[in-house]
């Protein structure tokens, strides 16, 4: 990577913490990712990505902004990047997936809250994420309660700090509400960027995200062959650079390694051998550099085929339709899109453990892993229901619940390796 020091200066992040999270980092990668057998050559430009995800990709984003373009961050799959696009901007993720800064953290927050909500404001504390620190505009969601009383902590921290409500029930109101806050986020987007939302962008914007989520259901349906052409971990990294490389580049990355993966399924070449157990991860999404679960789950004689969760399939399915032409037509459309986001802050929430359902019997899995962070009220309480529901179709469950250190890995390695054994029982 080259010196990219002054840019992160520039930046005002912490240098020297900055460089031990980087290292932190690369070496877990190489320990994770590199060591994989068979990979497909498309991923190359994923490690590409990843080796200069606070390098290139910062200063991409840098360029963009000297050419007069908004950076826009986010913490949640509901903030539709198709809006952003349509002022040109760019659209950045910053859910944080590592355990930093937790102690400063703990200062603001109670320890009982979950280490996703603890790692963003151990970034932001740390002044560790440059991405963070290059957005213009950050949004928060009121989503579950530990993100949206903690947004209140956040907001004076952060630059420009907006929040989006959000509907809880799937009803007419909560759709009404969704549409409502849609409408303000764009006149948000355009008073900071001084650029207008006509039918033309929005029109684009929508194209490029469906382009991009088109290439993302046809690499997740790929992952349905026996042997399996591509690894969970590494078609879980492609999911969590969903949220942070160019929309354009990414989508024709993921349709070449796509092309690649269906010369592999014809020619029955597989990343383990073909029978290996196949399992279905469900849950809280997965940031990067969130890899420990993925990382035990493959290296005990199974293979993940999918992962329903906001890194993966609850972000990348439905397309946004293309029919209307006039602003409210593209904006009804997007809110119907998104509206279907089955995320377990909305209650009651039946049609998240159907999509589980259909993931087991579309994708040929043996069963399904449940994944909750610890202090997560919505999904530790979902998972319950859930897997009741899933063994009486007699889909076998193990529910996991963790955080982001690295302490339990022994107990959770042990009890995977259980399940699995379990699995080929059957
Ligand atoms: S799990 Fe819910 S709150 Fe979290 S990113 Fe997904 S939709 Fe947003
Ligand atoms: S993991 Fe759970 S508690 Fe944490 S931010 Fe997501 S929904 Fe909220």
């Amino acid at each position: 990577m080259a010196d990219y020091t002054k840019m992160w200066q520039d930046l005002g992040l912490d240098i020297e913490s900055h460089e031990a999270l980087l290292s932190v980092l690369g070496k877990a990668y190489a320990d994770i990712f590199l060591v994989q057998k068979n990979r497909p050559e498309g991923m190359k430009y994923f490690d590409f990505v990843m080796s200069e995800v606070h390098g290139l990709r910062i200063k991409e984003i840098m360029d963009a902004k000297a050419q007069g373009r908004i950076v826009v961050g986010s913490y949640c799959t509901f903030v539709p990047e198709e809006l952003v696009l349509a002022v040109d901007g760019v659209a950045v993720g910053l859910c944080a997936g590592a355990e930093f800064g937790f102690e400063a953290a703990e200062t603001l927050l109670p320890r009982n809250t979950c280490s996703l909500i603890k790692s963003v404001f151990g970034f932001k504390l740390g002044r560790v994420c440059p991405y963070l620190e290059s957005c213009d505009i950050v949004v928060g969601e009121n989503t579950c309660d530990g993100k949206k009383k903690a947004y209140e902590i956040l907001a004076p921290l952060v630059k420009d700090f907006y929040v989006m409500d959000m509907p809880q029930v799937k009803s007419e109101m909560g759709r009404k509400l969704l549409r409502e806050e849609y409408r303000k986020f764009m006149a948000k987007l355009e008073m900071e960027s001084g650029k207008e939302i006509t039918p033309a962008s929005l029109k684009r914007g929508i194209e490029i995200v469906n382009e991009k989520r088109k290439a993302m259901l046809r690499l997740n349906a790929l992952r349905a062959a026996d042997p399996t052409p591509i690894s969970g971990l590494d078609a879980l990294l492609i999911n969590q650079v969903f949220f942070h490389d160019d929309p354009v580049r990414f989508t024709d990355s993921v349709n070449k390694i796509c092309d690649e993966l269906e010369i592999r399924v014809k020619d029955h070449t597989g990343v383990a051998p073909k029978g290996t157990t196949r399992l279905i991860v469900s849950g809280c999404p997965m940031a990067v550099p969130n890899w420990k679960v993925p990382m035990l789950i493959e290296s005990s004689n199974a293979v993940i085929v999918g992962e329903e969760s906001c890194v993966g399939e609850r972000s990348t399915r439905w397309l946004t339709d293309v029919k209307g032409s006039t602003i409210d037509e593209m904006l009804d459309a997007i809110v119907d899109r998104y509206f279907n986001i089955d995320c377990a802050i909305f209650t009651p929430n039946p049609s998240r453990v159907n999509h589980v359902k259909e993931m087991v019997k579309d994708l040929h899995a043996n069963g399904v892993i449940h994944y909750s962070l610890q202090f997560c009220q919505p999904y530790i309480i979902e998972s319950n229901p859930v897997e009741k529901e899933l063994e009486k179709s007699h889909i076998p469950t193990l529910r996991l619940e963790t955080d982001y250190s690295q302490e339990d890995t022994g107990q959770l390695k042990t009890r995977i390796e259980a399940f699995v054994e379990r699995l080929k029982k059957r």
